[in-house]
């Protein structure tokens, strides 16, 4: 295995970030990967004080380690989609990025289209590729067993186990914490994932030739950002309960959207709508990283699926139904077996105008990354090498005075210090348990 990584796509030329510069300067978003290339042991993950993931290093890591972490960390590098991927006849929109196919559908399997976040897509995809071999296992994520508000990786090798895993989880996800081991199986497998955990596996695969030699799909949910567990801490104060009571920590899923439900040991039951659970703007409590996250709609994936209220909003119980957006050759080929055998059944074809409209804060943010960023390097903060991400030219569909007040805004904010984070250090008060669960 090669891990050598170049220091040309570090965020500063020649010197590596430290993890701790790469948290404190907002760009982690707690994916795992760098403790699975240092090892655990040296680095681990731990829930901070302000509910994220974050990796802390248990010994000082030798420069060779840093400039590898710098050249996978979706915070230090972001990649956009190569070419080859796609085929001739494929569109490629400055704001969407590369689409083969552009369709509203949904899980074919009832039960999979209601208990799903949305259509059920994503989860039906995972099945269909386990039962027809195309992969052994399918690596993502669901609630903890042990601590159902919070989320763990899973490797699901049936359908079952791809099923309990459905629905959205807003909470940190350290999805990638042993991707090497994953690796190390030697087997075929697909990753479900946000986008930025994509494009970390991409990164790695320029320099682990594993990679592109068993991840044979990635697929990708467009992504409005990660919230902290704080969110959710927040959803337990409003009832009165404490973490340790729950048996159920659901967001949404089980209707479209569903409710986010919650259970106690005890027997009891609380639920939000979804409009009551995202109401205040001001609560959402989105990790830094993604607010300047310039590939949020899963340009990376092999297929990238999202929410469809085609009413401009959830109601209390819409159709099951995703957009999915088919981006590369490979993922052409499972969309049309898959809706050939079933798994998926198609509704209609939609268009870059009509997603435009359902994911209008998605169209914003691509139209206001490459400011943001610029807002940041000219206050001195490190900022993610980007590439083939065409960010620049989505800031031209701005106007001169949008960008500027995007990209004065971001240099406020990072001269404030309000874009970045404070040391990862993990949660204290804790019973001794808890704390060793958490430096696991
Ligand atoms: C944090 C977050 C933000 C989102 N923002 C938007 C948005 O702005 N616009 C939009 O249209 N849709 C957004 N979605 C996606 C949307 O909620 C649906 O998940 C998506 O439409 C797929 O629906 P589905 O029915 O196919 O998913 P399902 O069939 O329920 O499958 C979801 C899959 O995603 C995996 N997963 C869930 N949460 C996470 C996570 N945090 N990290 C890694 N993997 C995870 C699960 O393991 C499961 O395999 C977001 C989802 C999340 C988790
Ligand atoms: S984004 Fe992932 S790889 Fe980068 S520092 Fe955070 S946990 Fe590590
Ligand atoms: S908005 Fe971007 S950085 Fe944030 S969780 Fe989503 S894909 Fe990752």
């Amino acid at each position: 295995m090669d891990l050598a990584g170049t220091s040309q796509d570090t965020p500063r030329a020649g010197e590596p970030l430290s993890l701790g510069e790469i948290v404190e300067n907002g760009l982690c978003i707690g994916c795992g990967l760098c403790r699975s290339i240092a090892g655990a042991g040296r680095v681990e993950m731990v829930m901070t004080p302000e509910g994220r993931e974050r990796p802390v290093a248990t010994e000082v890591l030798d420069r060779q380690t840093l400039v590898t972490i710098n050249a996978v960390c979706p915070g230090t590098r972001i990649a956009g989609p190569p070419p080859a991927q796609m085929s001739d006849g494929a569109l490629s929109d400055t704001v969407w990025g590369p689409v083969e196919r552009l369709v509203l559908g949904r899980a074919g399997d009832p039960t999979v289209r209601f208990v799903g976040s949305g259509g059920g897509v994503l989860t039906a995809l995972g099945q269909f590729l386990l039962s027809t071999g195309r992969v052994k296992f399918v690596l993502h994520i669901s609630a903890s067993r042990s601590q159902p508000m919070r989320n763990e990786r899973r490797l699901s090798f049936d359908a079952v186990s791809m099923l309990e895993g459905a629905g959205s989880r807003y909470g940190p996800a350290a999805t990638l914490m042993d991707f090497g081991d994953v690796l190390d199986r030697g087997q075929p497998f697909a990753l479900i994932a946000k986008p930025c955990d994509i494009t970390a596996v991409r990164n790695l695969a320029r320099l682990d030739r594993r990679v592109d030699q068993y991840m044979r799909y990635a697929l990708a949910f467009v992504c409005g950002g990660a919230s902290d567990l704080s969110k959710s801490e927040q959803v337990l104060q409003r009832f009165g309960l404490a973490e340790d009571e729950l048996t159920l920590f659901r967001y949404r899923g089980h209707g479209n959207p569903g409710l986010n439900r919650i259970e106690t040991k005890d027997g009891r039951a609380f639920e939000l709508t979804y409009r009551q659970l995202w109401e205040d703007e001001d609560k959402w409590m989105i990790q830094p990283r993604c607010k300047i996250c310039p590939d949020a709609i899963g340009q990376v994936a092999d297929i990238a699926v999202h929410d469809a209220w085609l009413n401009g909003g959830p109601a209390m119980e819409d159709e099951p139904l995703n957009s999915i957006i088919v981006r590369t050759s490979r993922g052409l080929d499972l969309f049309d077996a898959a809706v050939e055998a079933g798994t998926l059944e198609v509704k209609r074809e939609t268009s870059i105008a009509e997603i435009s409209e359902l994911q209008s804060h998605q169209v914003r943010k691509r139209r206001a990354v490459w400011a943001r960023l610029k807002g940041m390097a000219i206050a001195g903060r490190p900022v993610p090498y980007v590439t083939d991400l065409a960010l620049a030219d989505c800031a031209a569909q701005n106007s001169m005075a949008e960008n500027l007040a995007e990209g004065r805004g971001a240099r406020d904010r990072a001269r404030r210090g309000r874009l970045g984070e404070p040391p990862a250090a993990p949660r204290v008060g804790k019973g001794d348990k808890q704390l060793k669960d958490e430096l696991r």
